[in-house]
């Protein structure tokens, strides 16, 4: 019997997405923290899952009640647990926001260099997907975005601020501007925050305009500053007609008992968790500051990752780190790379494998 899975015309011959996962002594490249949890926290996780395994013979609870009040807690600026909507990981947030309100003959908008993940989502959810463009500096224009907008009437903008891979974060001015052309044409704008714990001293999260922007959706996750990459918890704050929505299309049950235990802890240890985002917001300065000092392009950031160029042959750099231990990330426009913040340590083993590298010449 000779048999062709029918896969879908459009994902034949795709490659599944996803940085390296590669075995080096320094990894710098996918924008963990690269703090693990202390032994109280681990004590305190290790409890609540036992506890959640006393009556794991039973479906969690659908609405993730608890977790939605503590995360409209941590969240503030008046946010209440209804508009709280949460799934595994903010990418899974994402395809849901793009099952409710992308679908066929709709079109989701972004701006590069943007997130790589979100032109996925849209062809998973057989949503067109159209790029506006940033600026030289990687801001963006708001003449050019309510171009982009009038244009391609999308029912669905993806924004991230602090921008990946650029780390660049967008003024609340150019939110509400954007908000206000999506809404012309009945479109829902997501300000994807994943970073957003990250963010210098004066930089505002989009969450103090939320309660009049009706169409704004702001997306966090618990991946990035709470160091929780490893459980999948990401999550929003939207009007309560946003999140109902995202429960029609929701797979039953999708936060399971232990992943709603795990994040709970988490919370009630932000403060512990957070304490490590100021050494890593310092670090990251120190690391902007650093490349500059040795001649080199940096964007400015307001997240725990640093975009670095220009190289003629940025693969060249890429694989010299790498012989030398030091996973960074080849993303970005070309010409550029991208390196997390991680500890001290490991700054200071990028900085010398960075010079050993150009000093050899290369990139
Ligand atoms: C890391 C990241 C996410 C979060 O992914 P999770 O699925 O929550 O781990 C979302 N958006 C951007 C731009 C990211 O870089």
């Amino acid at each position: 019997m000779t048999f062709t899975a029918p896969l879908r015309e459009e994902l034949r011959g795709v490659e599944p997405y996803g940085a390296p996962q590669i075995d080096v002594p320094v990894q710098l490249n996918v924008n963990e923290n690269p703090y693990g949890p202390s032994e109280a926290v681990v004590a305190d996780v290790a409890a609540a899952v036992a506890d959640a395994t006393r009556t794991l013979n039973r479906y969690p609870d659908r609405e993730f009640t608890a977790l939605r009040e503590d995360l409209a807690a941590y969240l503030g600026h008046g946010v209440t647990p209804a508009q709280v909507w949460a799934a595994n990981g903010s990418n899974e947030v994402m395809l849901q926001i793009l099952q409710a309100f992308g679908g066929p003959g709709r079109t989701a908008v972004s701006f590069a260099p943007t997130y790589s993940m979100y032109p996925e989502y849209a062809r998973d959810a057989m949503t067109d997907w159209v790029v506006g463009h940033r600026e030289e500096d990687f801001s963006l224009d708001v003449a050019h975005a309510v171009e982009v907008i009038a244009k391609h009437r999308p029912s669905v903008v993806l924004l991230p601020s602090p921008n990946n891979p650029t780390g660049t974060a967008l003024p609340p001015a150019t939110v509400t501007a954007v908000c206000a052309a999506a809404a012309e044409v009945d479109g829902i704008v997501v300000i994807d925050e994943a970073y957003g714990e990250f963010r210098r001293a004066g930089t505002p999260s989009a969450l103090e305009v939320l309660a009049e922007t009706p169409n704004l959706v702001v997306s966090r996750t618990m991946s990035k500053a709470f160091a929780l990459a490893g459980a999948r918890l990401g999550y929003l704050a939207a009007s309560t007609e946003i999140t109902d929505a995202l429960r029609v299309v929701r797979l039953p049950y999708h936060l399971s008992a232990v992943t709603q235990a795990v994040a709970r802890v988490a919370l009630r240890h932000a403060d512990e968790l957070l304490a490590r985002v100021d050494d890593l917001r310092a670090e990251r300065d120190r690391t902007v500051s650093w490349l500059r000092g040795q001649g080199l392009t940096v964007a400015e950031s307001d997240a725990n990752y640093v975009l670095f160029g220009r190289f003629a042959d940025r693969h060249a750099v890429w694989q010299g780190l790498l012989d030398q231990g030091v996973l960074i990330r080849e993303t970005g426009p070309d010409g550029w790379l991208r390196v997390s913040v991680g500890t001290p340590a490991e700054m200071t083993a990028f900085h010398t494998a960075l010079t050993a590298t150009l000093g050899r010449g290369l990139g």
